[in-house]
């Protein structure tokens, strides 16, 4: 992703505590007790603009939802879709998901989304990839037994690294579609990333995986 500087990103980020969430790890453990219900807590890393969690925020008022995003000129798009249209059951974290384990405790999570994360095709640059082992096992600390993985992306390279790498991490693919929006199962919900490459006419690879 091309990143244009904003040098008031720092300041907007710092004026709204009530929606990026300063010190995370201090609700680690204790989200639901931020959001003040119990619900299901999904979270989206690398959420970009954050366009699919204001989204899926809408229309399941009965979850809550995290966006993760560590890069700042980004997350204030985000963050202006909340302030546009506040939703009590949706913050973001201006944090690397790389620390997920300082944020989140064992279990505390039903789901997590990728969605088009940075593919790094560059052989040297594996581990930077989010589908790496190293952040599958975090994924792993902080799911809750069964809770599920959604992934999605254009790049067939990345697919299929990722397919391998959950494999070999002993995850269980649940779900595979090659093309997403012809499924019987798409919701109309995407990502900005989606938006753009679905125009083009390239199709929408997405998996469901979980840890057994
Ligand atoms: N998910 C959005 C979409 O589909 O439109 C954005 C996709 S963009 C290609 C990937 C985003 O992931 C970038 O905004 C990047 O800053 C963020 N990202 C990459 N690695 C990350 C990490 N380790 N922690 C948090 N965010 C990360």
């Amino acid at each position: 992703m091309r990143i244009r500087h904003k040098p008031w990103a720092k300041d907007m980020i710092a004026q709204h505590p009530e929606i990026i969430i300063p010190a995370p790890e201090e609700n680690k453990g204790r989200w639901r007790n931020l959001f003040g219900k119990e619900a299901p807590l999904e979270i989206e890393i690398g959420t970009g603009k954050g366009q699919f969690i204001t989204a899926m925020a809408e229309r399941h008022p009965d979850r809550l939802f995290i966006g993760i995003e560590r890069e700042e000129s980004v997350i204030v798009s985000a963050l202006k879709k909340l302030l546009e249209r506040p939703l009590a059951n949706a913050r973001l974290l201006y944090v690397n998901a790389k620390d997920l384990t300082d944020y989140f405790a064992e279990g505390e999570v039903d789901a997590i989304y990728l969605n088009f994360s940075d593919p790094w095709p560059k052989k040297r640059h594996e581990k930077r990839r989010l589908t790496y082992h190293t952040f599958l096992e975090n994924y792993k600390k902080v799911l809750k037994p069964g809770g599920r993985i959604e992934l999605r992306t254009d790049n067939q390279g990345f697919f299929e690294y990722s397919i391998a790498s959950m494999s070999r991490f002993g995850m269980v693919i649940d779900k595979v579609s090659l093309d997403w929006h012809a499924s019987a199962d798409f919701d109309g919900i995407t990502t900005e990333y989606e938006d753009k490459f679905s125009e083009k006419g390239q199709k929408i690879y997405r998996l469901e995986a979980s840890f057994r």
